[in-house]
């Protein structure tokens, strides 16, 4: 059942508050960047009205900056945190660990 679960592919935390996609006939570029940020695949293919309407984001995925006063999404929040895609800041730090810590590799 849509809208209980986060949209956001490999999240399944159904505690925190969820916020709906941005209207699409209102801001259809930054709906758009939802869709690619989310990177769930079968969402591309629904009416944006559908996305809308059926499917939410949760909390995990935005920064203390996206809310304004009494913890509303703002208008041009975007998720950035905990995405399935590439975020440069959580790679590069991966990648250091892998390479310090390589040796206990089990
Ligand atoms: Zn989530």
């Amino acid at each position: 059942m849509p809208g209980i679960y986060c949209t956001v592919e490999g999240c399944w935390d159904s505690k925190e508050s969820k916020h709906r996609f941005p209207n699409s006939n209102i801001y259809p570029e930054l709906f758009r960047k939802w869709l690619d940020l989310c990177n769930k695949k079968a969402l591309f293919d629904l009416p944006p009205n559908l996305v809308y309407s059926n499917y939410r984001v949760c909390r995990l995925h935005f920064a203390e900056e996206d809310f304004g006063r009494n913890n509303r999404l703002l208008k041009t929040a975007y998720p950035k945190l905990r995405l399935p895609g590439i975020m440069p800041a959580t790679v590069s730090f991966i990648s250091i660990s892998l390479s310090n810590t390589k040796l206990l590799v089990l």
